[in-house]
């Protein structure tokens, strides 16, 4: 039995460090590449599994090449990758980012064959939802597939944690089968319609997430930690001060964390502690699955 099931996207990043990004028309040559694993349906499921959790992938890559050694770097994580096909005609999904030297990411995203998951495709996968504790999905494939997902979960009784990222407006319907909603403080801010900064402010909007529908709500704070709410109470979970290298995929390795613990029974609160460490650490190390702990490195935190 898979304690965690994740669908979601699987992306071939491109990292293209620049002095300077062309403008229109221009040509800039001495770009340095640096190819990663990425997605966040692949970096989640590789976070939960190298924290020891039994985790399956749902996902799909292209005809193309790029989408093997993807799938078969989700294997060496020790993550379940058999129910990701190969779909004809389509490119594997793909990232193309631009860093300059004062850190900030220019992203395209080319999703390619993440657009072909579709509804019929969870819905092949049910015993196997049915077999896990908990479903996490984030919003990188089709909507009708998400809400699918999250729907053939609940009937199962598998617990259902949503990384709601992008964001966007959730039927209310949906949010009342979320046991947590998981959204950074930009995310909250647009299910909310107003800004959430800070400890303070996040411990005033996840109340609000409930209030939305949602069954428990997570805000993560960067460098601050995270607050969770459930029935009505709020809580701060600090993060350990850490020195950041970089910041990239910190939000996955959280999420990761957070699915792996609720998958091991922990109740949320502790689930939450644990998950701001995993994100912490994910920050010392430069990249996104690159970066991702071990339970040793969470431990020493
Ligand atoms: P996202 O990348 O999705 O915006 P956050 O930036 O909120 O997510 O980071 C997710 C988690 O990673 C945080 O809750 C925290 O535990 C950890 N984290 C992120 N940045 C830092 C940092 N600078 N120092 C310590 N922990 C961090």
């Amino acid at each position: 039995m898979a304690g965690v099931f994740v669908m979601g996207s699987i992306n071939q990043d491109f990292v293209l460090r620049v002095e300077r990004r062309p403008g229109p028309g221009e040509t800039v040559t001495d770009a340095e590449l640096s190819l990663h694993p990425g997605g966040k349906g692949a970096n989640q499921s590789a976070a939960a599994a190298l924290l020891g959790a039994e985790v399956a992938f749902l996902g799909r890559v292209g005809d193309d090449g790029l989408g093997e050694p993807l799938v078969r770097n989700l294997r060496e994580k020790g993550v379940d990758a058999g129910l990701v096909e190969r779909v004809a005609g389509r490119s594997t999904g793909a990232a193309f980012i631009t860093v300059t030297p004062d850190g900030e990411n220019a992203i395209t995203v080319a999703p390619g064959a993440n657009r072909a998951l579709l509804p019929p495709d969870v819905e092949a996968a049910r015993e196997r939802i049915a077999a896990s504790r908990v479903l996490v999905a984030q919003m990188e494939i089709p909507r009708e597939t998400v809400f699918r997902g999250v729907e053939v979960a609940s009937e199962a009784g598998t617990r259902v944690l949503l990384n709601l990222a992008p964001p966007f407006e959730v039927p209310g319907e949906l949010l009342g089968l979320l046991d947590p909603l998981v959204v950074n403080e930009h995310e909250a801010a647009f299910l909310l319609g107003e800004p959430v900064e800070g400890v303070e402010g996040a411990l005033a909007a996840a109340p609000e997430l409930l209030g939305l529908g949602a069954r428990s709500a997570v805000i993560t704070l960067g460098p601050a930690g995270a607050v969770f709410a459930l029935e009505g109470r709020a809580e701060h979970a600090s993060a350990p001060r850490v020195r950041a290298v970089d910041t990239t995929g910190a939000g996955d390795a959280f999420v990761g964390a957070l699915a792996a613990r609720l998958a091991a029974g922990e109740a949320l609160g502790e689930a939450v502690a644990y998950a701001v460490r995993a994100g912490a650490a994910a920050v010392t190390r430069e990249g996104a699955q690159g970066a991702l702990p071990t339970p040793e490195v969470v431990e020493g935190l």
